[in-house]
């Protein structure tokens, strides 16, 4: 009777089970790319008003044996999930720390942002981890930027603030990802040790269009100022996005209007033709 009732969930829902078949197969698949060190990491500049490189956003890549170079939207919300994205997010921190030592060989000292999802902080032992990894490497911490990233709510919240707290305590800093969207909330600016929010690139990108978006980037720059934060605006991809931020106040710049994200020969290629040396 037990094989009989699961023929029949299989042939009223093949949708259900054709799904469950390519997420078993997604999860075998980036489990061996952890193994097997698949996963690249590209640098996106990270820009001030002078036209000068301040920093880089650490965006992995999955370079997926038969697929192609693979975008994290195609497999970073399933790896948070199903968990996944603590070994990714390994390979992506060790990678960052790697770029750090060869950014600092070419001159460049200035801080790389990681993406961590909430998901790597309740990890046991996650700041301990990350702290000896630093010490590990001889990079000081104040090298490291954590864009916090979520795509869920925080769930235990206190596990996170612990996290953020102790990471602050030895030198890390944290830029809050995707601020004023989805669950990224208002909270958090008072409870957790943030020193940069980033204005969501949705923002960025409908503010010339609508006068909503436009009243939410002003507001977000009030708000920083009033905290004492810096703000960074992402997906600037014109001049006249540029101009427009730069009115309300804007310092900190990421977007195509500078450049993509890059192999990492490429960004310190980028960072000599538009640094301060
Ligand atoms: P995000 O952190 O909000 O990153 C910004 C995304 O916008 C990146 O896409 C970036 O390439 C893209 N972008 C940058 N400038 C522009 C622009 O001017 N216009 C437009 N239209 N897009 C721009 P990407 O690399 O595909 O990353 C997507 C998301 O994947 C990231 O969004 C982040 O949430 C996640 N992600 C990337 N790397 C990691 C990682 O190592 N760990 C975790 N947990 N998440 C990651
Ligand atoms: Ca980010
Ligand atoms: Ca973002
Ligand atoms: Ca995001």
């Amino acid at each position: 009777a037990k094989a009989k009732g699961r023929n029949l969930v299989e042939y009223y829902q093949p949708q259900i089970q054709a799904d469950a078949i390519a997420r078993a197969a997604l999860y075998d698949e980036l489990r061996d790319a952890i193994d097997e060190g698949q996963f690249v990491v590209y640098f996106q500049p990270q820009m001030n008003g002078l036209g000068e490189v301040v920093g880089c956003e650490a965006l992995v890549r999955w370079q997926h044996p038969y697929r192609g170079l693979l975008s994290p939207s195609e497999f970073i919300e399933f790896a948070e999930e199903t968990k996944l994205i603590v070994g990714i997010g390994r390979c992506v921190l060790d990678a960052a720390c790697n770029a750090i030592h060869e950014l600092e060989a070419h001159g460049f000292d200035y801080p790389v942002s990681v993406n961590i999802s909430v998901e790597q902080m309740y990890e046991d032992g996650f700041v301990a981890e990350v702290i000896a990894l630093l010490a590990a490497k001889q990079i000081p911490p104040q090298r490291l930027c954590i864009e916090l990233t979520e795509s869920s709510m925080i769930k235990d919240t206190q596990t996170v603030t612990e996290c953020m707290h102790a990471l602050r305590a030895a030198g890390v800093s944290f830029s809050l990802d995707d601020f004023g969207t989805g669950y990224s909330s208002l909270a958090y600016l008072k409870s957790l040790p943030i020193q940069e929010i980033k204005l969501d690139l949705r923002f960025v990108r409908d503010m010339l269009k609508h006068t909503q978006d436009a009243a939410i980037a002003k507001l977000v720059f009030a708000l920083a100022r009033e905290l004492d934060m810096d703000v960074i605006a992402e997906g600037v991809e014109t001049q006249e996005q540029y101009e427009f931020l730069r009115q309300l106040g804007c310092k900190y710049y990421q977007g195509y209007l500078f450049a993509r994200a890059l192999p990492l020969a490429d960004f310190i290629a980028f960072s000599r033709s538009n640094g301060t040396e």
